[in-house]
């Protein structure tokens, strides 16, 4: 609600530091407590937040707007112009209705809110005069601090109502009748509470005391309010405090410290140039020079305070100006005018429900009255007046009452009137001293009041009258005594000099200020009319330039704006580079054409774009016709109007943006906050193209490093296949394809096998297509006597000669074809997509490969090795493809490899399926029984070798066929 200035500067210090949409809850709020403090910069930050409220999320947008709308309406409301913070106040008060669904924060935000709302609402009503309205809405703002659970606001709302009622009587509904201060009224207590309820509690019993004429106990604990008020932004209660506290020395006569305390008011009030303020300051001064009988310049003032206050008739500041107006005519003699300012004081009175006036009133209409030759109405009604002052324990219009009195039986005449009958109990010698007396007692009884000098000498003259010239005489003594201590030389001369100071400025400032109020009043209208419109298209445009991804894109959308939006010969984007050195234009046109790239330091003192990213504030540079621009580039056109504002998101500024006018004063207000609007929103869409560039840039590299893994992991796994030595694939590269390849050579086989049946033969041929064979062939390897060449020309002799059969091996076979070092000087080979026909072709190939051709030694010297081969076929017997499995075609491969060992090795040797005989334990038999097999003629060897084979350590003609396909 309130917030003291030490609080608020700290505030004021971290604004600049924020950025983007992070300004938007620290500008409401500033805006909010600057709303009296200085009601011009409220606006202006209460218009950039307003230009936010299109980007914040729904749900939060109406109590940030409703809090805007408190600022318009109470910044509406003390300049007097009560139906427009009405109707702000009430807008807001419909974005605050209570929503149950709400969450709680904003729930809590909401009634707040609320709180706040009806506090102005009752204030607005104050003014209006309407204290039963005034009443109801601290009562419903009392309900709303406690939704909210905020016992600040709830005592500092209890304290306004309390004040209500001390006007009233408690004659108003709602809180202020039930409501007490919660610390009682102990001192003490208030010190222990938060400072601004404390100030309002002290406001409460001040203005309670004053109304039952404690007056020193009032300024007591009116200047602790004072203060709390002067330093917690609250400068019109500060001002009222300050003349109430004025009012309150002028009641115990005591003029000097009263004009202390009305100059002090009137400083405050001067520059605010808020009526009620000025209007109560003008009035009170007024009131104080007439008891100090400058009555010429008490009215004047006076005059000035009503025409003032005008606009706030139905206020209670405007009633007491016409006691005074109507007292300062009894002074003047000009009693038919006094009876009319008491007559419509009296209406005022009653209008307000407000007792202290109906007693005054009375007394006015009395002393006028009584003047006018109507002694008996006058009689009557002064008794009126004293009954009322009675009732409300109001001892100064008591004195003042009886002084009446006295004066109506005072008039010459007067005794001899039948209708002023003696005072009932009268025991004084006449009519006049009997009031008089009543009065002289009742005064002593006030505490620090200085009896006045008029009391006195009246009772002296009417001492005198009755022929009591002693009493008459000591009294007349107290009387000088008494105007010596409440009229000094020094009050008298600081109260015209007061006056003329007033006067002498209203002449110098009036003509001037006027015309500039009026002119800003009507500018702001109209600035305020377009912004409105054009804010309601803003929202839609931040909405359009933040759905890009590419800052390409939020260039050419920004660009479109700006140069719908606003005059922009040239319009450009400078981003800061990463370095954080320099700035470098991303987008540059002019004249509608693009911009050539630019690069500024960052430290560039000159340079606005620099300053205004180093200063991270909006800069104008707007020149007048013919004035040189000691920043113009050459090459591009001369401006005189240039715009500049940070891109910034949050903490972080992202660069500048620029827009500059050929024409002069081509930026105003509107525009700026346009441009202002569009940075913050380019900002943000800037951000996240960046944001997103990022994401797209990492994710690339995660893909990049997959695949540098991927890579690693397959040249990993190559060297896990390979042999390290000869380069040829290993065991584990064989075993993890060849099923593979069998799998396949199978569904070669089975299709043939369908084809055969679909023509109608029972068997398939036995050979598979020569075009498209699907067999296998697994080759054996072996050197011959390898051992031999380690011992006999070493180890690394031996790796030599295996490097170079692994380039015979590749000589032979296919690239497609598995040539795989099976291990020490072995080899296997797996021969794929191959017809059987030709395998005993291969081998001899690869024999010769190997014995045609000497090895050469790392030294130099020539070797001539022979190797020996045995292969099989996958499928072994073509008519049962599944009947054997690779592992064991390979054991026969390596069969037929020790045949041709044992047959003397440099040879070839293989075993055939004949396709006689019964299939069944074929291998084993092959195995462990294979001459009687041979004999069968399950099998056939097959081998270069003309003469007898050497099967199982026996030299045997195996009487079968040998063919060589040579
Ligand atoms: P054969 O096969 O003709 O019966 O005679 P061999 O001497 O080749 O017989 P064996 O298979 O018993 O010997 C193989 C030798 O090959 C044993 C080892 O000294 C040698 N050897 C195995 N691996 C390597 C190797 O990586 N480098 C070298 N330099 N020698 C190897
Ligand atoms: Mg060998
Ligand atoms: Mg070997």
């Amino acid at each position: 609600m309130f917030v003291r200035d030490a609080d608020l500067a700290q505030w004021e210090n971290t604004l600049p530091d924020l950025t983007g949409l992070a300004r938007l809850p620290h500008l409401a709020a500033l805006a909010w407590h600057l709303r009296q403090r200085d009601p011009v910069r409220a606006r202006e930050l209460s218009g950039e937040a307003q230009a936010m409220l299109p980007a914040v999320a729904p749900q939060d947008a109406p109590v940030l707007r409703a809090r805007l709308l408190l600022v318009a309406a109470e910044g509406a409301w003390v300049r007097g112009e009560l139906d427009t913070a009405q109707y702000h106040a009430d807008q807001a008060l419909q974005l605050l209705a209570h929503d149950a669904a709400a969450p709680a924060p904003l729930q809590v935000a909401a009634a707040r809110g609320r709180a706040d709302a009806c506090w102005v609402q009752a204030w607005i009503a104050n003014d209006r005069g309407d204290s039963i309205a005034a009443s109801g809405w601290l009562a419903q703002a009392a309900e709303a601090a406690r939704a909210a659970s905020d016992p600040v606001r709830g005592d500092i709302i209890g304290a306004a109502a309390g004040i209500c009622a001390a006007f009233t009587d408690g004659a108003g509904v709602g809180v202020q009748a039930s409501w007490r201060p919660p610390a009682a009224t102990l001192d003490t207590d208030l010190d222990a509470m938060p400072a601004i309820a404390a100030g309002w509690i002290s406001d409460f019993l001040g203005t309670r005391a004053f109304q039952h004429s404690e007056y020193g106990r009032a300024i007591g604990h009116l200047m602790r309010s004072f203060d709390t008020a002067l330093t917690s932004g609250q400068l019109r209660r500060a001002i009222i405090i300050a003349t109430n506290i004025g009012n309150g020395f002028t009641c115990l006569n005591a003029n000097e410290a009263a004009l202390d305390w009305m100059q002090r008011a009137q400083d405050l009030a001067r520059p605010t140039g808020w009526p009620l303020s000025i209007g109560m300051c003008l009035m009170q001064t007024a009131e104080t020079l007439r008891q100090l009988g400058q009555r010429e310049a008490a009215q004047t003032l006076l005059r000035e305070s009503l025409v003032v206050l005008a606009p706030l008739a139905g206020s209670r500041a405007y009633a007491v100006a016409l006691e005074y107006e109507g007292d300062l005519a009894l002074d003047l003699g000009n009693h038919a005018a006094a009876l009319d300012s008491f007559t419509r004081l009296a209406a005022r009175g009653d209008a307000l429900g407000q007792g202290d006036f109906q007693s005054s009133a009375r007394r006015g209409q009395a002393h006028a009255l009584a003047h006018l030759g109507r002694a008996g109405e006058a009689l009557t009604v002064a008794q009126g007046a004293l009954a009322l002052a009675r009732t409300k324990g109001d001892t100064l219009a008591q004195i003042a009452a009886l002084q009446v009195l006295a004066n109506i039986h005072a008039r010459p005449g007067s005794a001899d009137d039948p209708a002023l009958a003696p005072p009932p109990g009268m025991s004084a010698p006449s009519a006049p001293l009997h009031y008089l007396l009543l009065a002289l007692d009742i005064a002593a009884t006030i505490d620090g009041y200085t009896v006045p000098g008029a009391l006195l000498d009246a009772t002296a003259r009417e001492y005198a009258a009755v022929g009591d010239f002693e009493r008459a005489y000591a009294i007349a003594l107290r009387a000088g005594a008494a105007r010596d201590l409440t009229h000094s030389r020094e009050a008298t001369n600081r109260a015209i000099a007061m006056q003329v100071q007033y006067q002498t400025e209203r002449a110098q400032t009036e003509g001037e200020h006027h015309r500039q109020l009026a002119a800003a009043e009507a500018r702001r209208a109209e600035i305020l009319q377009r912004t409105s419109a054009t804010l309601a298209n803003l929202g839609a445009v931040g909405q359009e330039i933040t759905a890009h991804l590419e800052s390409a894109a939020v260039f050419r959308a920004l660009d479109r704006h700006v140069h719908g939006l606003l005059d922009a010969t040239l319009f450009s984007i400078f981003l800061i580079e990463p370095g954080g050195e320099w700035l470098a234009s991303a987008f540059g046109v002019e004249a509608g054409r693009p911009l050539p790239p630019l690069r500024v330091a960052l430290d560039d003192p000159d340079a606005n774009s620099a300053r205004c990213v180093r200063e991270r504030r909006e800069l104008l540079v707007a020149l007048q016709e013919g004035e040189a621009n000691v920043n113009h580039i050459s090459g591009t056109l001369p401006t005189l109007s240039m715009l500049f504002a940070p891109l910034a998101v949050g903490e972080r500024v992202l660069g500048v943006m620029t827009v500059q006018s050929m024409r002069a004063d081509a930026y105003g207000e509107r525009e700026r906050l346009i441009f202002r609007t569009l940075c913050a929103y380019g900002a943000i869409a800037l951000d996240n193209a960046s944001a997103y560039r990022q994401v797209a840039a990492t994710q690339q590299q995660l893909l990049d490093k997959n695949l540098e893994l991927e890579r690693a992991y397959q040249a990993l796994e190559e060297v896990s296949l390979t042999d390290q030595l000869t380069g040829l694939r290993n065991r584990r590269f064989f075993l993890r394809n060849v099923d593979a390849d069998v799998a396949m050579s199978l569904r070669g086989y089975d299709n043939m096998q369908e084809r055969a049946q679909q023509r109608g033969q029972p068997r398939p041929a036995n050979d598979c297509d020569r075009q498209a064979p699907n067999d296998l062939v697994f080759y054996m390897v072996d050197l011959d006597h390898f051992k031999h060449v380690n011992d006999r020309y070493g180890h690394a002799a031996g790796d030599s000669i295996l490097v170079q059969m692994q380039a015979r091996l590749r000589e032979v076979f296919r690239e497609s074809d598995y040539v795989i070092r099976w291990g020490g000087e072995e080899f296997l080979v797996l021969a794929r997509a191959t017809h059987r026909d030709d395998a005993g072709a291969l081998a001899e190939r690869m024999r010769r490969a190997v014995a045609e051709r000497d090895f050469v030694l790392p030294d130099g010297e020539k070797l001539h090795k022979t190797c020996s081969i045995g292969f099989a076929c996958f499928p072994f017997l073509p008519e049962q493809p599944r009947l054997l499995s690779w592992p064991q075609v390979v054991e026969l491969a390596d069969q037929g490899l020790y045949i041709a060992k044992r047959s003397g090795r440099n040879a070839w040797a293989a075993l055939h399926a004949t396709g006689e005989g019964d299939a069944v334990d074929l291998f084993p038999r092959l195995m462990h029984a294979l001459p009687q097999a041979l004999e069968d003629g399950e099998v056939r060897v097959v081998s270069n070798l003309a003469g007898p084979l050497e099967l199982d350590g026996e030299r045997r003609r195996t009487g079968l066929s040998i063919d060589l396909e040579l």
